[in-house]
């Protein structure tokens, strides 16, 4: 794969507003929000795209999930609900090919992504 804007971010090549990282995953803020919260939590594996990922990384798959739910709970609008995105190439209109999840929270979200 070849690398991307968020690998520079993993490598703190390129700023970036993080809130969460882990030996697996990191979190930050998107440069162009959609929501009041609108983070994209990131495997530091390169994988490309949801077509990529391969059954022996379900697991860090499920960490993608559970690390946004954690930082919903522990930012207190779990409760109110939120909603995660994964974008897959071009009708999916996904623009870095670094696999990521959007977490969008903040208020009530529309009934599409934009
Ligand atoms: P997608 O369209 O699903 O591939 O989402 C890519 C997201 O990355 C978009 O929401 C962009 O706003 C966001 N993005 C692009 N460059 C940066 C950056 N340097 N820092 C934070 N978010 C970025």
């Amino acid at each position: 794969m070849s690398d991307t804007i968020f690998g520079k971010i993993i490598r703190r090549e390129i700023p970036a507003d993080i809130v969460y990282e882990d030996d697996d995953l990191i979190a930050f803020k998107d440069i162009n929000p959609q929501a009041p919260v609108h983070l994209l939590f990131v495997p530091k594996t390169p994988i490309a795209t949801l077509n990529d990922l391969q059954p022996g990384q379900a697991e860090l798959a499920g960490k993608l999930f559970l690390a946004a739910a954690a930082y919903a709970k522990r930012q207190g609008f779990a409760e109110d609900g939120y909603r995660c995105v994964v974008n897959c190439n071009g009708h999916g209109c996904q623009t870095v090919f670094q696999l990521h999840l959007h977490l969008l929270a903040g208020a009530p979200l529309r009934g599409g992504f934009a």
